[in-house]
């Protein structure tokens, strides 16, 4: 191999492999431009999720006529002059390979003005050539156009993701940077149809209203900035702000991604950081749930490197620990403010859960408790074998194995059934083991055709973000064949006429909003996984939840029910649905043998 010098446009190309990734960071590139220069308001329009056209036209300073050409080369910034200026970063910008790398891997256009030109400047540029020039009428600010994108890049082309998912990066792209500047007024198009615009009124609170619908907004807390506190020597500690908004912990999501961090008016990416949110929720929230965070971190230029990545989304902070301990206080703080009024750690989930197809359907409620000596039927041979087996409290790996008949004793906690079976005590976990009935009742009753639906006779709404309303649309095919009946309300909000049977005891719009959280955190890949994913949502909302408190006869129906399921033992999710202590473990525990 020789070694030689890349050609100008290769190397182009590579470098704006670092900068732009896919469409949304065109939008995230030309955003920050429009903010950099102090717009008030942002128009961005989309077509084909951004692989036809990102357009984003804003009214800010503009760009002179004679120094438009200057803007398109690497490495051409008017943010940035000395290298002392590279520790006091105030822009978004600085690099000045934004404008550079998007020319090189797409055909664009910008038309830009100064406020006090008598004309504006038109620019074509191809593979980073230009290829027109003109002076035209325009008004003062400026309009970029990228079209086919990455036309030239092929490899790049065939790792982009759907024209959904782009769409969706997009949406939650500019959502959140329209909760950061509320002052500027945003508006997005996909198609020519407008899916997200705010007032620029300056209000977090309104935006918030437009992001995340009126339901999600309503259980989001102020973070509010804490009082400075003086530092070991008296003076000022590092003074770092730390203000926004979390989640009630009773609004919770399956994954960290909502999670959003801003430092100095910059979204960041910051692992450390996002546990400190999660920790200052410490025991309010469910095992394996996270919260949703917007938070601000407000520091001295000087204290936060910003140049650490091409894409700006990674920072160093000078002192870390400061940092962590700043947004972990102004968390627990909101959640303090608001959380004794519900007493700590206990978050009931919600309103009482829907029993659905659940009834007892054998006449076991007069079995008298006291009994002990009924003899256990047992129901074929295979279910002869003992679920025992290893020393402790474990359950049997074979899958088709199914439980002995159980005779309910009573329930701990308003959240476990106990139960006496033939070979010792059974502890049984009812909100699981009802997610596993419903499961099994839902698959046997639909078999490959509708799900049973039960029609609202009030229909419910759900107001949803633009990219959960893209991510319904996408789906709504497969909802309506599990029995939801959906129709669109207005931009990003659905009437739900009809829900599957088994919720009609259930909040339609919660159960909605639930299913819509799980696609939201992982849309499979597969039509058959997604629907699975729904219905196993749909299940666990309609099941009974720990704090319910059963009667004996609904809880000796659900034993009964559970001793009929293909695959007892665990839940949809794959968790326990009981704890089996076999009489030779007991007599153990006792030193009885
Ligand atoms: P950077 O933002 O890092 O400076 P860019 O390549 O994104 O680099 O932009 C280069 C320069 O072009 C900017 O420094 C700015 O002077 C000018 N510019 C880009 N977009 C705009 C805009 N929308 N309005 C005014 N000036 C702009
Ligand atoms: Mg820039």
């Amino acid at each position: 191999m020789t070694i030689h010098v890349l050609s100008d446009q290769l190397a182009s190309q590579i470098a704006a492999g670092e900068v732009v990734e896919r469409p949304s960071s065109v939008v995230k590139e030309l955003t920050e431009n429009a903010i950099d220069a102090g717009a008030t308001t942002i128009t961005i329009d989309i077509r084909g999720g951004g692989r036809e056209l990102i357009q984003v036209a804003d009214n800010g300073v503009g760009i002179g006529a004679d120094e438009i050409e200057t803007a398109f080369l690497r490495h051409a910034t008017s943010k940035l002059s000395s290298a002392d200026d590279l520790w006091a970063i105030r822009t978004l910008g600085f690099r000045g390979e934004a404008l550079a790398a998007i020319s090189a891997v797409s055909r664009l256009t910008i038309v830009s003005r100064v406020r006090d030109a008598s004309a504006g400047v038109r620019l074509v540029l191809e593979d980073g050539k230009i290829v027109a020039r003109e002076m035209v009428g325009a008004p003062a600010g400026t309009v970029i156009a990228v079209e086919n994108l990455f036309y030239n890049v092929p490899a790049r082309l065939k790792f982009l993701k759907s024209v959904t998912t782009e769409k969706r990066l997009i949406d939650e792209f500019v959502t959140r940077y329209a909760l950061a500047y509320p002052a500027i007024r945003f508006r997005l198009s996909h198609d020519g149809r407008v899916t997200f615009q705010t007032a620029g009124s300056g209000a977090t609170a309104d935006v918030l209203l437009a992001a995340y619908g009126p339901d999600t907004a309503r259980q989001l807390m102020e973070v509010a900035t804490l009082p400075r506190e003086p530092g070991p020597s008296g003076g000022d500690r590092r003074a770092i702000d730390v203000h926004g908004f979390v989640s009630d912990p009773a609004l919770t999501w399956a994954g960290r991604n909502h999670i959003q961090l801003f430092v100095n008016g910059r979204m960041i990416r910051d692992t450390r950081l996002t546990f400190a949110v999660i920790q200052a929720y410490h025991t309010l929230l469910p095992v394996g749930r996270f919260p949703m965070a917007i938070l601000f971190i407000d520091l001295p230029p000087e204290e936060v490197d910003v140049n650490v990545h091409p894409t700006k989304v990674e920072v160093r902070f000078r002192d870390e620990g400061a940092a962590f301990g700043a947004v972990q206080r102004a968390v627990r703080a909101s959640l303090m403010e608001t959380a004794p009024a519900r007493g700590l750690g206990s978050w009931s989930p919600g309103p009482s859960g829907g029993w659905g197809a659940f009834r007892p359907s054998g006449d076991y409620s007069d079995t008298p408790s006291a009994q002990l000596d009924i003899p256990w039927q047992l129901r074929g041979p295979e279910q002869e074998r003992s679920i025992e087996g290893a020393p402790s409290a474990s359950l049997s790996e074979a899958p088709e194995h199914r439980l002995p008949i159980m005779r309910v004793i009573g329930q701990v906690g308003a959240a476990y059934i106990i139960a006496e079976g033939p070979d010792g005590l059974y502890l049984i976990d009812q909100h699981a083991a009802h997610e596993r009935i419903l499961y099994e009742q839902f698959l046997a009753q639909r078999q490959g055709q509708q799900a049973a639906s039960q029609g609202l006779v009030a229909s419910a709404t759900v107001y949803l973000s633009p990219s959960q309303t893209r991510l319904v649309e996408e789906q709504l095919p497969l909802l309506a064949s599990l029995g939801f009946e959906i129709e669109s309300f207005g931009p990003n909000a659905f009437s739900i006429r009809a829900v599957p049977a088994i919720l009609t005891r259930s909040d339609p719009a919660g159960a909605l909003a639930a299913v819509v959280a799980d696609l939201e955190n992982e849309t499979p890949p597969l039509k058959s996984e997604t629907e699975a994913l729904v219905i196993k949502r749909v299940c666990k909302t309609a099941a009974v939840k720990a704090g319910q408190s059963l009667t004996r006869e609904e809880m000796e129906a659900m034993i009964l029910q559970l001793e009929a399921c293909e695959v007892p033992h665990t839940c949809p999710h794959g968790r326990p649905t009981l704890i089996h202590l076999s009489a030779a473990l007991l007599a153990r525990q006792f030193g009885r043998t």
